[in-house]
């Protein structure tokens, strides 16, 4: 059996946008509303869904930017829920974060190859010919061997995001949440970036959490893909079962619009119509039933329990 590197029970994460006189939360934006999953070991899990389904919430969660509400996080065998922020170093030299604009996650008046030494010193390397060393590997790794004494600004978008990777790579971890890494870069990058994060994926035998609104680029490089809307996945199942025969209503219309997703010989394009609901007061129910065609009294009653439609396939709706 494959080991699992991370393990997600009924998280959420609520953030209050009212409270009481006494400072206590009244009202919620439930960004992350009970969400289940897991993370083989090498393996990537791609995370869809449109703007403000709680995929970017979901993954700062898990890594304890953020607080959970509720529920458990188990990585590599440990549960992190609760664990102390001041305690969670260990599991930062094995759990990284990439960001979208890789810009913003770097300190300008730094060199980038002192950036990184410092992370390693922090992290217990405290040999200076060691980081050294490390730091060239690292750059030698990301294919930006000799650039190690220039900051921030005199890279590009593409090279900077390989500065983070190796930054993310400098105290080995095991899984990598990568939130939109490519969709600030130009599409000619953004396939050195994919392919330098599948390389090194394949090298290093990393799992990612790949969270992106591009489903192309999920579709090349997941393992299996959760999609996501209102703050719950929806529907779960290897990458090349789901874009074939996505089975939500909602992953339907998402994955439509990527050639080849959905079977037939004529792969139409649906269109969605409405707006997400707020998520201060979702639908009751099926969330996504004020704008699925197939909604009945039913969905606005009851919740879909999450039923397996074999092979890791899995799918939360009472058409099934
Ligand atoms: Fe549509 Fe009902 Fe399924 Fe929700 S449960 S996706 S409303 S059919």
């Amino acid at each position: 059996m494959t080991a699992k590197v991370l393990e997600v029970q009924n998280l959420k994460k609520y953030f209050p946008v009212k409270t009481n006189l006494f400072g206590r939360g009244t009202e919620f934006v439930k960004a992350v509303d009970g969400v289940d999953f897991h993370i083989n070991s090498g393996e990537i899990l791609g995370l869809v869904g449109e703007s403000g389904s709680g995929k970017t919430t979901t993954g700062r969660t898990i890594i304890r930017l953020l607080d959970p509400t509720e529920g458990e996080i188990i990585f590599d065998g440990q549960d992190i829920t609760n664990t102390r922020k001041k305690d969670l170093r260990k599991t930062y030299e094995q759990m990284q974060l990439v960001f979208q604009d890789p810009f913003a996650s770097l300190n300008p008046r730094k060199k980038v190859g002192n950036a990184i030494e410092e992370v390693l010193y922090v992290h217990g390397m405290k040999d200076r010919a060691q980081r050294r060393e490390r730091v060239f590997e690292l750059f030698d790794m990301v294919g930006l061997r000799g650039e190690e004494d220039k900051y921030p600004h005199e890279f590009s978008g593409g090279q900077r995001q390989r500065v983070v990777i190796a930054r993310a790579l400098a105290v080995d971890p095991k899984l990598i949440i990568c939130d939109e890494p490519v969709s600030a870069l130009d599409v000619s990058i953004q396939a050195q970036i994919i392919n330098l994060l599948m390389s090194l994926k394949n090298r290093l035998g990393l799992s990612y959490l790949f969270i992106s609104h591009d489903l192309r680029v999920v579709k090349y490089m997941s393992d299996r893909v959760a999609v996501m809307y209102l703050g719950k996945i929806v529907e779960i199942a290897p990458a090349e079962e789901l874009f074939k025969n996505p089975a939500h209503p909602y992953s339907k219309a998402l994955l439509s619009v990527v050639s080849g997703a959905g079977s037939g010989r004529k792969k139409k394009k649906i269109i969605l119509e409405g707006e997400v609901p707020s998520p201060v007061d979702p639908p009751s129910g099926c969330r996504f039933r004020t704008r699925c065609k197939y909604a009945t009294e039913l969905c606005s009653e009851i919740e879909p329990q999450t039923k397996c439609l074999g092979d890791e396939h899995y799918v939360s709706c009472h058409l099934y």
